[in-house]
C-alpha cells in the first residue's frame, strides 16, 4: 500500500508542478513514506533522516519530509527528535500535500521555524480528493495497485495498524471503477485491489462486498487480471470462495494470513478464529479452485508461546502445504496490548523462526517444482537481468525468466502481453522456461 501510496504523492505534486528527480542530491523534495509494522522498520526511518541530514546541510533550501504509520505513530515527537525535518504527515493526509508545501514556503518567507505535523484523519476526504487526481502509472507497466479499502477495526491484540491507518473505511465502487477503467486505457492488464483488510470492502450505497466488485472490473474488456491482498479469514465469506471458481479473471493465488496454528495464540491475538475455522476455508476454496495457490502471514514468540503452540503452527503448515508466505519475530508495538505482556526471549523467537522458515521454503520449493514441465500463461513486465531476458509472472505470482529471440524482440513488444511460457527450471525464488510456439 505504501507503493499505491508514494505513487498517489507523485500524482498529487504532479498537479503543483513538481517532477521526480533522478536522484536524491537533485531534489528540492524528499519524502520517506514509513512502516511502522514492526520496529525494524520504524527505526529504519531514522538512520535514513541521518543519511539525509548530510544532503541538507549542504542545501537548506531541500524540504525534507516523512510520510506514512511512522509519522502517523509519531507525530510532533519526530520533529523533536529530527528537528532536520519540514513536514511529517499520515498516511490520510497526503492529497493535501500541495497546500502543506505552500503553507511552509509562506513560514519560510516569514522566518517561522520549527516543522509542520499533520496527522489528522480524513480517509473519507482523501478518498474524494482522489477521484480527482489523475492515475499516471509508469509508462509500460502492465500491473497496478488500487487501494479499495483502508484501516482496520479489528484490534489484534499485536498490531499498530487499527492506530496508525485508522477506522475501516471503504472506497465506492463507482470511483475503484473509473480508476481501473482509466489505468486500463493506459495499458495496465493486470489490476490487484489493496486493503489493510480487502475482503471487508463493502459498498453500502450499491450494496455488495468484494465478490460484487471482482464481478463488476471483471466484465472490463482489456482487464486480463486480478488479484487482491490482504484478506482476514473472518471475511472469506461463501460468495467470495465461490468467485474463484466463477471468475477466469480472478488469478488462482490468496494471501490469507493464519499468523498460528495454536488457538490459544490466536485467541489471545484476538484473531476471531480457530486452526479448524482457517483449515475449513482452505478445504472449501481448494474444492472451487483446485490448483490455488495459498500463502500467508505468520508471527512467532507472541508472548506466551509455548513449544506446543509453535508445533501447533508448524502442524498446520504441515496440513496447508503453502507455495510462499512471510514470517516475522513477534514485534512489541507501543500501544498495543500484547506488548504489554511478559516477552519471550528472543533467541528463541530467531530458533523458532529458523525452523518456520525451513519448512517454508521446503514448501515453497515442493510448488515452484510442481509447475516444472508445465506450460503457463505468463503476463511479461519488464526486461530481466540478462540480455535478452524478459521477466513475467505466473497466474500463482512465481516470477518467470524467459529468454527471447533477438528476432522476436527486435519485431514484438512482449511487454504486458501473456503468452504459454514452457517451464523448464525452477530457482529458490522464481522459475524459467521457454516461450511456446
Ligand atoms: N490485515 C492483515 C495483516 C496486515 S499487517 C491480516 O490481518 O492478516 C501484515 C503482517 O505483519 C501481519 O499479517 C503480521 O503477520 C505482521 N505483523 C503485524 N504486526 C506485527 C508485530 N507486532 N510483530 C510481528 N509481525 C507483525
Ligand atoms: Fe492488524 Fe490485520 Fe489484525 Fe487489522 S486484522 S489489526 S490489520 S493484523
Amino acid at each position: 500500500m505504501n507503493v499505491y501510496d508514494s505513487a498517489r504523492m507523485g500524482e498529487a505534486l504532479a498537479l503543483g508542478g513538481y517532477a521526480a528527480a533522478q536522484a536524491p542530491e537533485e531534489a528540492d523534495l524528499i519524502i520517506l513514506n514509513t512502516c511502522h509494522i514492526r520496529e525494524k522498520a520504524a527505526e529504519k526511518v531514522y538512520s535514513e533522516i541521518g543519511r539525509l541530514k548530510k544532503l541538507k546541510e549542504k542545501n537548506k533550501n531541500i524540504i525534507l519530509a516523512v510520510a506514512g504509520c511512522v509519522a502517523q505513530a509519531e507525530g510532533e515527537e519526530m520533529l523533536n527528535r529530527a528537528p532536520i525535518l519540514d513536514l511529517v504527515f499520515g498516511p490520510q493526509n497526503f492529497q493535501t500535500l500541495p497546500n502543506m508545501l505552500d503553507e511552509l514556503q509562506t513560514r519560510r518567507r516569514q522566518h517561522i521555524k520549527g516543522g509542520i505535523v499533520q496527522t489528522a484523519f480524513p480517509a473519507a476526504e482523501k478518498f474524494n480528493a482522489l477521484k480527482s487526481m489523475p492515475r499516471k502509472p509508469l509508462s509500460r507497466q502492465p500491473t497496478a495497485f488500487i487501494t479499495i479499502q483502508e484501516g482496520c477495526d479489528k484490534f489484534c491484540s499485536f498490531c499498530v495498524v487499527p492506530y496508525t491507518r485508522g477506522a475501516e473505511i471503504s472506497r465506492p465502487a463507482d470511483d475503484i471503477e473509473r480508476e481501473a477503467r482509466a489505468l486500463i486505457a493506459k495499458g495496465v492488464c493486470e489490476i490487484t485491489l489493496l486493503g489493510q483488510n480487502v475482503n471487508a470492502w463493502y459498498d453500502a450505497r450499491a450494496a455488495f462486498g468484494l465478490a460484487g466488485l471482482l464481478k463488476r472490473l471483471a466484465k472490463i474488456d482489456g482487464l486480463a487480471r486480478l488479484r487482491f491482498t490482504t484478506s482476514h479469514p473472518r471475511d472469506m465469506n461463501d460468495e467470495l470462495i465461490a468467485a474463484y471458481g466463477e471468475l477466469p479473471k480472478l488469478m488462482p493465488y490468496l494471501h490469507l494470513p493464519v499468523q498460528s496454528g495454536s488457538d490459544r495464540i490466536l485467541q489471545a491475538m484476538n484473531r476471531q478464529y480457530t486452526s479448524a475455522d482457517y483449515l475449513r476455508l482452505i478445504e472449501q476454496i481448494r474444492l472451487v479452485r483446485p490448483d490455488i495457490a495459498l500463502s500467508s502471514d505468520f508471527i512467532v514468540g507472541f508472548p506466551g508461546e509455548s513449544e506446543e503452540d509453535f508445533a501447533a503452527t508448524l502442524d498446520l503448515l504441515r496440513e496447508v502445504e503453502y507455495a510462499q508466505a512471510y514470517s516475522f519475530k513477534y514485534s512489541p508495538r507501543p500501544g498495543t496490548p500484547a506488548a504489554e505482556k511478559e516477552q519471550i526471549d528472543d533467541a528463541i523467537k530467531t530458533e523458532r523462526l529458523y525452523r518456520l522458515q525451513a519448512l517454508l521454503t521446503k514448501q515453497q520449493t515442493a510448488f515452484n517444482q510442481a509447475q516444472k514441465g508445465k506450460t503457463l500463461p505468463v503476463l511479461f513486465e519488464k526486461l530481466g537481468k540478462k540480455q535478452g531476458q524478459m521477466t513475467g509472472r505466473s497466474p500463482y505470482l512465481q516470477p518467470v525468466h524467459v529468454m527471447i529471440a533477438e528476432s522476436i524482440r527486435n519485431s514484438r513488444d512482449l511487454c504486458g502481453q501473456i503468452l504459454p511460457v514452457h517451464i523448464e527450471k525452477c530457482h529458490a525464488n522464481s522459475l524459467s522456461g521457454a516461450l511456446v510456439g
